[in-house]
């Protein structure tokens, strides 16, 4: 991609409504733009991003046997109130239309229950998991930690439907380590901590998969014997004890929830009759898991535990361009300039995603501008370079930058 063509707009200065890191960063950068609290416009660039996070997601999912599907946005009242929550969800938007009520999805279990009863009528048709990625909407009064807590977002939520307790149980056990396997994916392994949390009133614990940032809204208790964590929110005295080991040392630390998996058995199954005939010719209700990936929070996350002083520096993973090529203009003017036109026509034609700076900026402005878009590996074409028939590569993680011959540079790229 051609800098001069794409559509890039960075920012010298962070916007003043913004208090949070990642939303300062992520606008700066050119990733987002703010519509209103807590609703952002996912600009090309962030994009590129967003776009590699959910086919992670994604891949994991159906690997974890999920089947994707699409959901409404709008949902009739009636789904609502057959659950209670039209009632009882604080946070649900809802619209009149003519003399009919609808609500803004915020989750689906609503919609995905009736829809799933069409389908299962013998043990035979379970167990069964569907997944999709789509916007979620909630009044959320607190949207003040940018990408971490949207009004509008992306959540990938994925249903699962059993006949029995030990399927829900096995596959639960699973899809924990999916989630485990996908945060590590995702550039946030190390800082995840699965985390026993509250699980209402049909299992004792639901778990969250907490990520460690300043920027969390979360207190949780780690265990570094067990690599696991506990919720402030569940006991009062787990300040003091692992409640897996015994390990009376936790390390109390923020956190910010990236994700969450439930056993909801029946909760939902049972207001819409989801019923099947067992292998005895029983009939039964179907037992449900639910597991869910906020997206643009992911997104925040990423950018909380991976900065410095002058912007992003993005997990390989994710990285909206592999690469960065800079070009510096000197006085070698015309030959400096083929020598980076044949080396981004090279690293297309290897399907290199790269980021070519073509503008006729300064070096200092191409400098800056590429640390805010933070794309971790970068080449820079000079004068100086050029004069030992090189060029500089540099990388942002390892911190390191080296002169590569310019007729072996594609090669080291994959
Ligand atoms: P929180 O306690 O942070 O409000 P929640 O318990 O309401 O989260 P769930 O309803 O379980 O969250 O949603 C599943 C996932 O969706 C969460 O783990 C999180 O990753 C994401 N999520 C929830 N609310 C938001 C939001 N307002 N903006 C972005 N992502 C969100
Ligand atoms: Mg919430």
């Amino acid at each position: 991609m051609r800098r001069s063509q794409f559509f890039i707009k960075t920012l010298t200065e962070a916007p003043h409504d913004e208090t949070s890191t990642n939303a300062k960063l992520l606008v700066r950068g050119g990733f987002v733009d703010k519509l209103s609290a807590g609703v952002y416009t996912l600009l090309p660039l962030g994009l590129r991003v967003f776009n590699k996070i959910e086919n992670i997601i994604r891949e994991e999912m159906v690997a974890a046997s999920g089947i994707e599907l699409f959901m409404p946005s709008l949902h009739p009242k009636e789904n609502w109130q057959k659950t209670g929550r039209w009632k009882t969800w604080d946070d649900l938007y809802k619209l009149k239309e003519g003399g009919k009520d609808l609500a803004l999805g915020p989750t689906h279990e609503e919609i995905i229950v009736p829809l799933v009863k069409k389908f299962v009528n013998s043990y035979r048709d379970l167990p069964v998991a569907l997944f999709q990625f789509q916007n979620k909407f909630r009044k959320e009064m607190r949207a003040k930690s940018g990408l971490l807590r949207g009004r509008e977002f992306v959540m990938k939520d994925l249903y699962s439907f059993h006949a029995d307790e030990k399927d829900l149980d096995q596959y639960y056990e699973k899809l924990k380590k999916t989630y485990t396997g996908l945060f590590g994916r995702l550039g946030l392994g190390g800082k995840t901590y699965l985390t026993f949390a509250s699980g209402g009133s049909f299992s004792k614990y639901s778990h969250e998969f907490q990520t460690l940032t300043k920027a969390g809204e979360d207190i949780i208790y780690i265990c570094d014997k067990c690599k696991i964590a506990f919720n402030k929110e569940i006991i009062r005295d787990i300040r003091n004890k692992c409640a897996e080991c015994g390990n009376k040392k936790l390390r109390e630390e923020k956190a910010v929830e990236v994700g969450n998996i439930f056993k909801l058995k029946d909760k939902y199954s049972k207001p819409f009759d989801l019923s099947f005939i067992g292998k005895d010719g029983k009939e039964k209700i179907a037992l449900m898991c639910c597991f869910g990936i906020g997206l643009q929070r992911v997104l925040g996350t990423i950018v909380e535990t991976h900065y410095d002083e002058r912007g992003i520096i993005w997990p390989e993973s994710v990285t909206p361009f592999q690469v960065i090529l800079i070009g510096i203009p000197d006085k070698k003017g015309k030959k400096l300039q083929q020598v980076c036109e044949k080396i981004y026509e090279q690293l297309i034609k290897k399907n290199i995603e790269v980021l070519y700076d073509d503008r006729d900026a300064s070096a200092g402005e191409k400098f800056a501008d590429a640390d805010l878009i933070g794309v971790p590996v970068r080449i820079v074409v000079s004068g100086k370079t050029l004069a030992k028939n090189s060029v500089e590569l540099k990388n942002r993680h390892k911190k390191t930058t080296r002169l590569v011959k310019i007729d072996q540079l594609v090669s080291l790229f994959k």
